[in-house]
């Protein structure tokens, strides 16, 4: 009998919040920091007799989100009450336009287990209100076991985003790619945050099993991810989890499963599905989208990261690796660039944006907003190394002291008791490299260790002296020779 093989099935819906100063239906802040229950009104606590009014900034940036995400604006949606009973929802229902939704049909790239680019099917996303945070004084933060519940009605009617992909999903790590991607994508277009650390962007994540005898395992939902690496997980735990069953020939039951991080296990969620009911919100009218908003959002759309590296590589000659590091982050990408148009080669502002600034970023816990020195600076740096007027060592020397003293390049030339001049950087290296090319039989030795003394180096060192007729500093060439032979 032929083994079975199982495929797994995976759609994930993911929440974001949309980035705008205040609610959905309501003028209240969107700020985040503020103290528990201040930012509420009659609208957002649900009380009788208030209306809702459309935000139409959300609208915006649910069309930017969309955008970002290959969908297509549509020029009609709606909005429904979503019944549901629970603390957390003052009114009663939830304002949500589920099925009828403002953007729909795009896709994301991930790539497949071979490597190879493999669309995800966006099939919308809609615009709905956040519910009120619930905070339980259990100590796994959970419901159950909880003496004391706390809601905090902040959260009551912030503008969200719910993407619902197709279930095109194979694997877990299809999944983060897809979630990571998606996340890239509205950051780049100013839509949302989209900070998992600030509950910005939540996960759930539809997983059934194909059998290869033609068994279809139920779709579970797993909700409660907070994280990539819990998306990750929780998918990994659930596939598992279904196979046993089916292995054993047992049955999968449809259910909705909630993701215990702590355990790293998903169990049945003890929240009710309460009854549900949906019908057209009979206080918002159709949300009607004109050609002119649209061209008007569209116009607002920057260029998309995979864009922006396909880019880099074709036209700059950036290798694919560091092209995406640096479209990764879009204020990271806008400073690369600015460093390119004040003058410095793009190769060389990519390598010195991805080794020494990321590298200052990285110790300082830093944004690349939060960097001081200009693009107009670094290139200037840049250009200096790569005319030979310092050597490498000399440019990082330089930038170092320019960072942690806020300094010019001159002040730091200056303080370093560098003279500038000679032969350095480029220069030297292509004359290196000539020198080495013209003496292979000494690399040779060098490389093969028989130079136990350096006197092969040392007469490198005398040819490229002589070459640079005297102009370069000894100790400098004596560096970069053994960097050559390396
Ligand atoms: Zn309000």
């Amino acid at each position: 009998m032929a083994e079975l093989t199982f495929t797994p099935v995976i759609g994930i819906e993911i929440h974001i919040r949309l980035k705008t100063d205040t609610k959905i239906f309501c003028s209240c802040s969107t700020n985040p920091e503020s103290e528990p229950n201040t930012n509420i009104c009659p609208v957002c606590m649900g009380l009788p007799g208030s209306l809702p009014r459309l935000n139409h900034t959300v609208v915006e940036k649910g069309m930017l989100a969309g955008l970002a995400l290959n969908c297509t604006v549509q020029p009609k949606s709606l909005f429904f009450r979503k019944s549901y009973f629970y603390p957390d929802l003052p009114k009663g229902y939830q304002i949500s336009q589920c099925d009828l939704p403002v953007v729909a049909n795009g896709y994301i790239e991930v790539h497949d287990a071979e490597g190879n680019l493999k669309k995800i099917r966006v099939n919308h996303l809609h615009l709905e209100e956040d519910a009120a945070a619930m905070h339980h004084s259990a100590s796994d933060g959970r419901l159950e076991g909880a003496s004391t519940s706390y809601v905090d009605y902040n959260r009551a009617g912030m503008p969200l985003g719910e993407i619902v992909s197709e279930p095109d999903i194979s694997s877990s790590a299809e999944a983060v790619e897809y979630a990571m991607n998606l996340q890239r994508r509205v950051r780049y277009a100013g839509a949302s945050d989209a900070d998992l650390d600030k509950g910005m962007m939540r996960f759930d994540a539809n997983v059934s099993l194909k059998c290869s005898d033609g068994r279809w395992g139920r779709k579970v939902e797993v909700k409660n991810m907070n994280s990539f690496r819990a998306l990750e997980r929780a998918i990994e735990f659930e596939i598992k989890r279904q196979k046993k069953i089916l292995l054993s020939g047992g049955e999968i039951l449809q259910e909705t499963r909630h993701w215990n991080d702590a355990k790293g296990i998903t169990s049945p969620s003890r929240v009710k599905e309460f009854y549900r009911k949906f019908i057209v919100e009979p206080d918002l009218p159709p949300l009607m989208v004109n050609q002119e908003w649209i061209d008007k959002v569209t116009a607002m759309m920057p260029e998309m990261p995979d864009v922006r590296a396909n880019r880099y590589v074709n036209d700059w000659g950036l290798p694919r690796e560091v092209a995406e590091v640096l479209t990764d982050d879009k204020a990271l990408a806008d400073y690369f660039e600015a460093c390119v148009k004040a003058g410095a080669n793009p190769v060389r502002a990519a390598h010195w944006v991805r080794t020494e600034v990321l590298r200052v970023m990285n110790e300082r816990g830093q944004k690349i907003a939060d960097f001081a020195m200009k693009p107009e600076v670094l290139a200037g740096l840049v250009v200096r190394v790569d005319e030979g007027k310092l050597s490498t060592t000399q440019g990082k020397e330089v930038f170092d002291y320019m960072v942690a003293n806020d300094a010019s390049i001159d002040d730091a030339v200056k303080a370093l008791g560098i003279t500038e001049g000679g032969v350095a950087g480029n220069a030297l290296n292509d004359i290196i490299t000539s020198v080495i090319a013209a003496n292979p039989d000494v690399l040779e030795e060098i490389r093969s260790g028989r130079d136990k003394k350096g006197k092969k180096l040392k007469f490198l060192q005398g040819l490229v002296m002589k070459e640079t007729k005297g102009q370069a500093k000894p100790q400098e060439v004596a560096e970069a020779i053994a960097e050559a032979v390396k």
